[in-house]
């Protein structure tokens, strides 16, 4: 019988590693962490924190394994995450730090770039949410391998001005517990697709911020449509941001196109916290030999553009984009992740913003 050491500290990884049944329960508790990247440096606590779960209840169950060599059932109530329920909700969300991701067009991998940037702060094991505000395409969800729509009721405390009841939603939670709120994850029952049908894409924008039961996140990050339209505007001047990430790809046109949101974004007084330069090169796996397949980089104009520094240059890579593409976006385990949460948190702190943190709901 394998002889790990089941505590709270003990690495999720490593546990699976020694004890390969342990997978199957974190399974039952909704903890995918095993197959994710996050658990090559996420203890059982960190992960049962992250998702909202006692502890307590999962060592019990893994210690049940050990001892019986198969997988325990698990009550109702211990795989279900302590999230703020609508019904007695009546607190507000902390969200330390707001940081949209913004790109002069579509296509530059924005969806990637705040995918990866969500893995390399959780990996940190801070509290993340992405409000995907690009509700044009169904890019978070998808990458993630979200299908379950999000739950969405009618909120106890508060009525529209017509004293309609406002939904609630809670916001999807992913395998390594990122929080995800998007247009794409609403059920297609009628009555409440109703309520989002009607209102104007900023509308939804801030319906999505204000009427999600977040917890309290250490980061929000917005994947924003792309351009520079009503909605990125919306966001910009409503929401109480840190700063903006613009993401680019070495291309004159989008380079041309980048200084156009970087204005924009000047303009509303706003701080762009970084720009990342996406497909910036490809590196031949046979043969380790670079090629600009786009062209030159232009990471270092855009950055003076946007008097902001580099945060990443990420190369053309096709095993991230087929994670990606099959919604095992959390697979990812490329020190890029890592790269680009460390550049964004220093840029963050380079950057202070009023020491309140926002209100929600
Ligand atoms: P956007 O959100 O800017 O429209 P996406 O994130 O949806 O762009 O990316 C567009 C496509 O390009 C996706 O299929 C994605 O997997 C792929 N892609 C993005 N970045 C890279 C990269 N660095 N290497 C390879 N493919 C990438």
């Amino acid at each position: 019988m394998t002889q790990i050491e089941i505590a709270p500290q003990t690495n999720i990884k490593d546990l699976v590693a020694a004890l390969p049944l342990a997978a199957g329960v974190l399974e039952q508790f909704g903890l995918g962490c095993p197959g994710c990247g996050v658990s090559s440096n996420e203890t059982l606590e960190q992960g049962a924190r992250a998702h909202g779960l006692r502890i307590e209840p999962i060592l019990t169950a893994l210690l049940v394994a050990q001892q019986s060599g198969r997988v325990p059932a698990v009550a109702q109530v211990d795989r279900t995450p302590q999230r703020r329920a609508p019904g007695p909700f009546t607190g507000r969300a902390k969200i330390a730090h707001i940081v949209p991701i913004m790109s002069g067009k579509g296509g530059v991998g924005k969806s990637l770039v705040t995918a990866l940037l969500a893995l390399g702060l959780r990996r940190r094991h801070l509290r993340v949410g992405i409000l995907d505000a690009d509700i044009t395409g169904p890019s978070i969800p998808k990458i993630f391998g979200l299908h379950v729509p999000m739950l969405v009721e009618a909120d106890p405390h508060r009525t529209t001005p017509q004293g309609q009841p406002q939904p609630l939603m809670t916001p999807a939670l992913s395998r390594s517990a990122i929080e995800i709120v998007s247009a794409n994850l609403l059920t297609d029952k009628e009555d409440t697709a109703m309520v989002w049908r009607g209102p104007i894409l900023s509308g939804v924008i801030r319906q999505f911020y204000e009427q999600a039961v977040w917890s309290d996140l250490d980061v929000l990050l917005v994947d924003l449509p792309p351009g520079t339209s009503d909605a990125p505007l919306t966001v910009l001047q409503s929401l109480y941001v840190d700063g903006v990430v613009l993401v680019t790809m070495p291309q004159a046109l989008a380079t041309m196109i980048v200084r156009k949101a970087a204005n924009l974004v000047h303009q509303l007084k706003k701080p762009i916290l970084g720009v990342v330069e996406n497909m910036s090169y490809f590196i031949a796996p046979d043969t380790g030999k670079r090629y600009d397949i786009f062209g030159p980089s232009y990471a270092d104009t855009v950055a003076e553009i946007a008097r902001a520094p580099v945060l990443a240059r990420i190369p053309i890579d096709s095993r991230k984009a087929e994670l990606a593409d099959a919604g095992r976006v959390e697979e990812i385990d490329d020190p890029i992740c890592d790269a680009l949460a460390t550049a964004l948190l220093d840029a963050i702190a380079a950057r202070p913003k009023e020491p309140e943190t926002i209100s929600l709901i």
